[in-house]
């Protein structure tokens, strides 16, 4: 089959839901995916063929339903690597690409033989990024979602990184080399659930029909159940001068500096590019 007519269904298909630039770039993404053929080789061969285009077509159908592309191709870029993605992680976003550019300026590369733990890794996205730009940390990953961690040692593997993962809860942790005493951490990180479920309508379809609701939300009446969790947990697992980093809600940066302010000192609470509160710092007391 002709892959060029195809591009044409997709616009016709896809008008009412994405601009057109948007449509160009999933129908380029998916060739490139699937066969291998380049937005050039197209341009420059209009009569291209693929034996068997029923890959394009379920991803039109699936675009059709506001599935987000990263999912339908099962892969996205993040800090400039490769990762693997399903419907049991959350896609990578922009604003975490921050807080991984500051955990690096702030650990300093004279200081990468430290011991860093990211709680709620999900993809492993920021646990992998730190390990690829420090050789020598040793990074520890916990997850509560097997699922979500199969994903995170595939990508482990896949940009050739060395993580130890391990499944539990923080709410409730009862791995054992986690609670030993001999254990402890120099930076402790986390991008855990955030979101509210008074902010869904704020959300658009393709990230509340599709991304873990795990990831995502907590409940209204405790919107700070895991930075609760991973504070108390940082104040007996982080060394003397220990630095714990979270990214957090927009709309709860006070609220953040608050909880840090008790067991913390040198709380920074620090903007995104579209000048949102979404990281914080704080250094154990
Ligand atoms: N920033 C993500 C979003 O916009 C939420 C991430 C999280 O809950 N940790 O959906």
């Amino acid at each position: 089959m002709k892959l060029k007519p195809l591009q044409h269904t997709f616009a016709e298909r896809l008008q009412a839901l994405y601009s057109s630039e948007e449509i160009l770039a999933f129908f380029y993404e998916l060739i490139d995916s699937f066969y291998g053929v380049s937005r050039i080789n197209l341009a420059l061969n209009p009569d291209i063929e693929v034996e068997d285009a029923s890959k394009l077509t379920d991803a039109l159908q699936q675009l059709e339903v506001q599935k987000p592309i990263q999912y339908i191709i099962g892969k996205t870029e993040f800090f400039g690597l490769n990762f693997k993605v399903s419907e049991s992680v959350l896609i990578p976003r922009p604003e975490t690409e921050e807080l991984v550019s500051w955990i690096l300026s702030e650990i300093g590369i004279q200081n990468s033989e430290v011991r860093i733990l990211d709680i709620g890794t999900g993809s492993g996205c920021i646990a992998i990024s730190l390990a690829k730009n420090l050789p020598n940390a040793k990074v520890y990953a916990l997850d509560v979602s097997a699922e979500a961690l199969q994903i995170a040692k595939q990508n482990a593997e896949l940009n050739n990184v060395s993580i130890e993962f391990i499944e539990d809860s923080i709410l409730d942790v009862k791995n054992s080399k986690l609670l030993s005493e001999d254990l402890k951490f120099d930076v402790i990180f986390s991008n855990p659930p955030y979101v509210r479920n008074l902010e869904k309508e704020l959300m658009k379809p393709n990230v509340l029909e599709n991304e873990p609701y795990l990831a995502l939300f907590v409940d209204d009446n405790d919107p700070l159940i895991f930075y609760r969790a991973i504070s108390n947990f940082a104040v007996n697992k982080l060394c003397a001068h220990g630095v714990l980093f979270f990214e957090i809600n927009e709309y709860l940066g006070q609220d953040m500096e608050d909880l840090l302010q008790l067991n913390f000192k040198n709380v920074v609470l620090k903007k995104d590019i579209f000048q949102k509160d979404r990281m914080i710092k704080g250094v154990l007391k």
